[in-house]
């Protein structure tokens, strides 16, 4: 909504407790203005920021959420802009007497009859799409894969019209890296795991060099295979049988093809929801993305779970300090303790890092009125809904459970976005309040903007418009309805995603936590 007469002024507040609301006009508003609870501005207060309700006292606790965001580092007036300015950041909650399983939410009714039309694989997952993906172990051999990948594009895929695309699992790992570090079991089995994701279609390839640390039977040992096969699905470049590149490139195209004919002759059945293993993220949030975007989200991913499927949220650094609320939902204390595992493990890689938890917020997170990184944490799960901690994966770990999981990752896009694409995920949703064009070649993206503004703005790249829910023109429960069945349509082919149709793929990006020799 613009910032004219015909958009009255208006402010969001969360929770009854909160002593500040954000700003939803456009533009933002001016000082000496008037919202309808009588509140006046007493300076101006951009978008997305916020308002204090009432006077605040020094060292008094700043509410959103119901929750405390931050304590008051300086009187705030009522009508004041609350900013990072005037906010002492709060202690994360310690991880020593954390509540465990105190508070399981009942189980919700079961939601049947929902499906999806997908690619049913040997292994029993289920793809949204169905994609050659060829695996690599070291980077040496990225410039020639993408070469054959390219020409495999032009020459073949047009003989295999069942094949949605043909990608290449490409990196900056396997040369130089110190193989048997602690952690480096996270970017193996991330690069073995993306092998296997459903949308694959369980048609391993994998290029080698030859020479490199990370040898091929250590990134997929057969037994790793969805089912044991003699073929060959190894590729070695520096194999004497190659006698110049045009042979490298015949025999990665000879193997590719084979798979192509195993893949063409897939059709889409239909599958019930439950196949579904949906990954949760958010990226360029704003303060709104915990009143709309994330809440609606929330609500499809309820949707989800009573449907039988599996529901995936990450980036620690955004549930850290809100980590007593999950914990406490934890099904069992086994999944809390599992919870506080990874963010303990966390904690100590950024304190080895020199940095903490609030390195996290970015510009852009303060520009949309995000002070720190609790009003982000606080925001940023709400997009996993209200149903019970089902179970909790590391960085990586193919995600083998259904109903709500936390898949530990970095809070950076790409690194989220790989790691879900490791765990299994077959269908991404992605809300963003300052806007990116971000995409996955192995996943659709959905992509929910927080703001009408950003939505009008970029039609061709958002996909939901969550913004409707600040301004009271849809609910959350209506969004939120909206995205499920969005993501039917496009688990089943029936409908592209923004990112899809302009072809918006971002790469791979591993996450490796060890040293480099
Ligand atoms: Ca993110």
């Amino acid at each position: 909504m613009r910032n004219d007469p015909a958009s009255p002024p208006l402010c969001v507040k969360v929770h009854a407790r909160d002593n500040v609301a954000i700003i939803v006009n456009e533009g933002g508003l001016p000082r000496g203005t008037r919202l309808d609870s009588g509140l006046v501005l007493v300076e101006e207060v951009p978008e997305a920021h916020k308002v204090a309700l009432v006077d605040i006292a020094e060292g008094e606790p700043i509410l959103r959420y119901g929750a405390v965001i931050g304590y008051a580092n300086t009187p705030i007036a009522q009508g004041s802009w609350v900013h990072e300015g005037v906010t002492r950041l709060p202690q994360p909650p310690s991880l020593e007497d954390l509540p465990l399983s105190t508070e399981v939410p009942e189980l919700l009714p079961p939601l049947d009859g929902y499906t999806f039309e997908g690619f049913l694989n040997d292994d029993g997952s289920v793809g949204t799409k169905n994609i050659l993906g060829i695996a690599t172990t070291v980077q040496c051999v990225a410039a020639t894969v993408d070469f054959a990948v390219k020409r495999i594009k032009a020459e073949l895929l047009p003989r295999y019209p069942n094949v949605d695309d043909v990608i290449a699992i490409t990196h900056s790992y396997g040369c130089g890296v110190a193989i048997q570090a602690p952690g480096a079991e996270i970017p193996i089995r991330t690069l073995r795991n993306l092998s296997l994701n459903p949308n694959l279609g369980g048609a391993p390839l994998v290029v080698s060099l030859g020479c490199e640390k990370l040898q091929p039977l250590q990134l997929m040992p057969a037994s790793t295979l969805p089912v044991l096969t003699e073929a060959p699905y190894i590729v070695r470049l520096q194999d004497e049988r190659h006698l110049s590149f045009s042979d490298m490139v015949a025999s990665i195209m000879e193997m590719a093809e084979e798979r192509l004919i195993r893949l063409n002759a897939r059709r889409r059945v239909p599958r019930p929801a439950a196949d579904l293993v949906v990954g949760l993220q958010c990226g360029g949030s704003d303060a709104f993305s915990g009143v709309t975007a994330n809440p609606a989200l929330g609500y499809a991913a309820d949707l989800l779970g009573r449907a039988g499927a599996t529901v995936i949220f990450s980036e620690v650094t955004e549930v850290r300090d809100a980590v007593h609320l999950l914990t406490a939902r934890a099904a069992d204390e086994e999944v809390a303790r599992s919870l506080i595992r990874e963010m303990a493990w966390y904690d100590d890689y950024l304190l080895r890092g020199s940095v903490d938890r609030s390195a996290n917020p970015t510009p852009g997170n303060k520009k949309g009125g995000l002070t720190n990184i609790v009003e982000k944490a606080l925001g940023s799960v709400a997009k996993a809904g209200t149903s019970r901690l089902a179970g909790v994966f590391g960085p990586g770990e193919r995600v083998t459970k259904k109903g709500l999981i936390f898949a530990a990752t970095p809070a950076s896009d790409f690194i989220c976005g790989t790691l879900q694409l490791a765990a299994s995920m077959n269908l991404h949703v992605f809300t963003t309040g300052r806007g990116t064009p971000y995409g996955l070649a192995m996943a659709p993206v959905i992509k929910v903007a927080s703001r009408s503004a950003l939505a009008e703005r970029w039609g061709d790249l958002v996909d939901v418009d969550a913004g409707t829910i600040a301004t009271g023109a849809a609910t959350i429960q209506q969004v939120g309805e909206q995205i499920f069945h969005l993501i039917l349509d496009v688990a089943s082919g029936r409908k592209q995603t923004c990112a899809d149709r302009w072809g918006l793929h971002n790469e791979f990006v591993l996450f490796n936590p060890t040293p480099v020799t």
